[in-house]
């Protein structure tokens, strides 16, 4: 998956934070990212990192690896996303404000969301901080093992987490917000290659399936227990009713 030629930007890639106050993360959940940690790359601000520091385990599809690759592909779906939901505010009338910002990290409690550290092996939404945070071991080792396809679906996802408080939308139910999150990141896809902001490459769509499958639920989580995202069927449909249909999919109201 690539972004149109010369709108690459930086994200806001950066840094360690302290949050603040109330926490309300959203996790992914349930890659088996491999294994973190060993040959992860170091704290992202080290950007000096070579080209060359491509591992060859395990390439994705479209053989996208290096660490490298990864941060251009970040940065590159949080250009993308912000640039999508700014347009889709503007058409409302309305003016977006990005999420604050979308920062990595390594350590289990290195970052917290209010009070409440954050994990290894997981992304997450922070509405307390509008920030979006990942383990960047983990996500780097799902790129590798997925494909850099999913790198944009983990970050529309939690991008949509934020989308989702800036439009006031509270469901009762985590699977619901789960759910209608999935559908707006297949929206924010499909209507960014639609609009040729993204390119896909042969296999991205694939990714995407897999990438979907890896992080369903398990088949016996209850569906409306707290922490529930929803099968991996129940998260293929809602994602692809937004890739394929758009917003008007997404029950935004
Ligand atoms: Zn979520």
């Amino acid at each position: 998956m690539g972004e149109k030629a010369g709108r690459a930007r930086r994200g806001p890639l950066a840094g360690f934070l302290v949050a603040a106050v109330v926490a309300a993360g959203c996790a992914v959940g349930g890659v088996d990212g491999g294994e973190p940690g060993s040959d992860g790359p170091a704290e992202p601000r080290r950007s000096a990192a070579a080209p060359e520091d491509s591992g060859s385990d395990g390439p994705g599809a479209d053989g996208t690896t290096s660490v490298a690759e990864f941060k251009r592909d970040m940065n590159g779906a949080v250009g993308t996303a912000q640039e999508y939901w700014t347009a889709q505010f503007k058409a409302s009338g309305e003016q977006f404000r990005p999420i604050r910002r979308v920062v990595a990290y390594q350590r289990e409690g290195e970052l917290a969301c209010g009070d409440q550290p954050l994990p290894r092996n997981n992304a997450v939404y922070c509405s307390a901080g509008d920030f979006i945070a990942y383990d960047v071991n983990w996500s780097v080792a799902a790129f590798r093992q997925i494909g850099d396809a999913f790198l944009f679906y983990l970050l529309g996802h939690e991008y949509a987490h934020g989308v989702q408080v800036r439009l006031g939308i509270r469901y009762n139910f985590t699977i619901q917000q789960e759910l209608q999150a999935d559908c707006m990141a297949g929206a924010y896809l499909g209507d960014s290659v639609r609009a040729k902001t993204l390119t896909l490459d042969d296999g991205d769509l694939d990714e995407l399936r897999d990438g979907l499958l890896a992080v369903g639920d398990d088949p016996d989580q209850p569906w409306f227990a707290e922490g529930s995202h929803g099968t991996a069927e129940q998260r293929t449909e809602s994602f692809f009713r937004g890739y394929e249909r758009s917003l008007d999919a997404c029950d935004l109201g």
